[in-house]
């Protein structure tokens, strides 16, 4: 007699899971197809499973050629079952690469050697039979534990082989679970064969699965519906190479403005506003919402863009109004075609989102196409990025310096300039490297190996016989506002045995943005002798009034100045220094490439001059050999 008291609570609650799932937008990915597959088998399963047992156990009521079919039904759809999910593991660790098509005909082979045993058993009585007696297995009844243990350990062992592709811990446990309750499963129907508990424990792996990574609303933006950007990186992915359409990236002028304006509250009615307008627009095409005011829309190829641009330019010329709020926004467009791209999902998504930022902060800039020229800078900057992660972590950022001349043309000073070198050994120059390190969080890695070679470069040369009074280095903002910064280069400078006035810290006025947090970051970095250059002065906003109360020691005027100054000379300039000089700031003058410049910043009052005039920044080793001749 079998016991199925499990079979029904199991089917509510598949049921309960098959509602829930298809009620909700469902993002078109192999993953979401397969799971469709498993939770159809699993439902199927659970009901011939529970018919199957009740017509065997009133085999004498039932007619037999009832039980044969219901029997018959329930085997197929369990082996089903079986490579089902096997192909899901497969499928959530995208080991599709080495599951070449001849490599899933074999894996299929015991699935299709089962089924025709299952189908032909009617005649042949191999996996089972039923006569008046009631219900038998057959000589190979085995086979269901074969087959189940052949599927069960091959997906065991793919997650034990890809188990890094993973990457969020919740969907590693949850796949590993997964897996497990499947093998146990398979055990305790070994174990208690007539306690149909089989498809308990199944839908147990199932629901684990669905939170992991099937529930739709992980893809869903919650309150527009539309899809986020996990979708679209997961569709991408997947489809990259056989997209057949245009992309339409919506981008909502300066999103941080808005937000600051408008509130959270107010944008994000206003965004789910957008986000139900567009789907009303494009009903039957899949739409992401990306972040900051972004949407992206996949259109069929033959679409004219141009046309829902306009339309939706128009919308915008209305309010977003709903009872919640009314906001006035103003957006670009993007598009991007991405029908015979070959480029990777990792490429399109960034150009795309490069693309989408320039337009979200350039009112003018309406309608933008990107181009493989855009593509191309990107897979440029991947190449730079591997570049400079490879220089930090082999500690090969390296050192150049360029003088800084006094008045009387003597060399008394030096920048400390990073460069690394790219793959084939050809010099990047920081004004490409720099804005990545900075992106990427490293630059606080490559500004600290720069500050520990400029100690090292200061303890090996005798900077005394040679006249060199202190090397600059440069902070960018992101290492300036660490609250250790203090601590981690005074313990840098003590390492070599220099002394910290000897380096002179350059930062900009990007790095000026709360008061109070500058003095304090200054005066702590005071203490433990560093001394601050405010560099690239005309550049940014500075008044007067905030640079007084900063203690720098030294002001650089950007070689823009300079260069202006030269061609047109007049008053600003000769006065700005005349006031900085009275404040008690020395100053320096950058980008010098000729005599003349040379005279004409001297002249109104320069104390330090640095440029091309005197020398391009080299290599340390060069710099000790030309400046310091005599040294070690
Ligand atoms: P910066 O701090 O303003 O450095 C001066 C830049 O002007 C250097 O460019 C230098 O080569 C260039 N320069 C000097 N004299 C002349 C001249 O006469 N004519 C012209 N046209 N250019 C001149 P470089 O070395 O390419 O560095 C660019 C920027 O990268 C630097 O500007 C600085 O902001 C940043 N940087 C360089 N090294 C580091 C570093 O170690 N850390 C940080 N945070 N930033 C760095
Ligand atoms: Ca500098
Ligand atoms: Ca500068």
């Amino acid at each position: 007699m079998w016991s199925y008291s499990f079979e029904i609570p199991t089917l509510f609650i598949m049921l309960i899971i098959l509602v829930f799932f298809f009620s909700r937008p469902r993002l078109a990915i192999y993953r979401n197809t397969l799971f469709v597959y498993m939770i159809f088998t699993e439902t199927f399963c659970i009901i011939f499973d529970l018919t199957a047992s009740l017509a065997c156990n009133h085999y004498k009521v039932v007619p037999i050629w009832l039980t044969v079919v219901l029997n018959l039904l329930y085997f197929l759809f369990f082996f089903t079952r079986s490579i089902i999910m096997y192909f899901f593991t497969v499928a959530v660790l995208n080991a599709n690469g080495p599951l070449n098509v001849f490599f899933k005909y074999i894996i299929s082979i015991p699935y299709c050697a089962a089924v025709v045993l299952a189908i032909t058993s009617p005649f042949t009585r191999l996996l089972f039979y039923v006569d008046e007696n009631g219900y038998h297995a057959g000589k190979f009844y085995n086979a269901v534990y074969v087959v189940g243990f052949f599927y069960a350990l091959l997906s065991f062992m793919y997650l034990l082989v890809y188990w890094k592709r993973i990457n969020k811990r919740r969907g590693l446990y949850s796949m590993l679970l997964y897996n497990m309750i499947i093998i146990t499963a398979l055990i305790v129907r070994l174990a208690f064969p007539t306690y149909l508990l089989y498809d308990t424990f199944i839908l147990m792996g199932i629901i684990f699965v669905f939170f992991a990574f099937l529930n739709p609303e992980y893809y869903l933006e919650l309150r527009s519906q539309v899809f986020n950007s996990r979708a679209l990186r997961q569709y991408m992915d997947e489809n990259i190479g056989k997209l057949d359409c245009i992309c339409l990236g919506i981008v909502v002028h300066r999103y941080h403005v808005v937000r600051d304006i408008y509130g959270a509250n107010q944008t994000d009615a206003g965004l789910n506003m957008i986000g139900k307008y567009l789907k009303q627009l494009f009903p039957k095409d899949i739409i992401f919402y990306y972040r900051k005011g972004r949407y992206i829309v996949l259109l069929p190829s033959e679409t004219d863009v141009e046309e829902y641009y306009n339309i939706i330019m128009e919308r915008f010329l209305k309010p977003w109004k709903s009872d919640e709020a009314e906001l006035y926004l103003t957006a670009g467009a993007v598009t991007m075609d991405l029908k015979n791209n070959k480029n990777s999902a990792d490429v399109i998504l960034s150009t795309l989102v490069q693309a989408m930022a320039v337009s979200g902060e350039d009112e003018n800039k309406q309608l933008i196409t990107v181009t493989d020229g855009d593509m191309n800078k990107v897979i440029n900057d991947t190449e730079i990025r591997r570049s400079l992660e490879a220089a930090i972590d082999a500690d090969e950022v390296l050192l150049y310096l360029q003088p800084l001349v006094d008045v009387n043309g003597k060399v008394v000073g030096a920048e400390a300039l990073a460069r690394i070198k790219d793959s084939a050994g050809n010099i990047i120059p920081p004004g490409v490297f720099i804005p990545l390190a900075e992106k990427s969080g490293r630059i606080n890695e490559m500004g600290e190996q720069i500050f520990e070679k400029t100690c090292k470069f200061i303890e090996l040369v005798d900077m005394k016989k040679s006249g060199i009074e202190w090397v600059n280095v440069n902070l960018s903002p992101i290492q300036f506002i660490r609250t250790d910064l203090a601590n981690r280069y005074a313990d840098i400078a003590k390492k070599y045995g220099i002394d910290p006035k000897r380096v002179h810290l350059e930062i900009t006025e990007e790095s000026m943005i709360d008061d109070s947090f500058l003095q304090r970051q200054i005066q702590a970095m005071e203490e433990k002798g560093f001394k601050f250059v405010l560099d690239d002065y005309g550049t940014g906003y500075s008044n007067l009034a905030r640079l007084k109360k900063c203690p720098f020691i030294n002001v650089k005027l950007d070689k823009s100045l300079v260069w202006d100054y030269d061609k047109d000379p007049g008053e600003i300039i000769p006065s700005m220094v005349y006031t900085f000089k009275n404040i008690g700031f020395s100053i320096t003058a950058e980008g010098v490439e000729t005599e003349q410049m040379v005279e004409k910043m001297r002249s109104i009052g320069c104390d330090y001059l640095q440029g091309y005039y005197f020398s391009k920044p080299i290599p340390a080793e060069e710099f000790v050999k030309k400046y310091m001749s005599g040294e070690r």
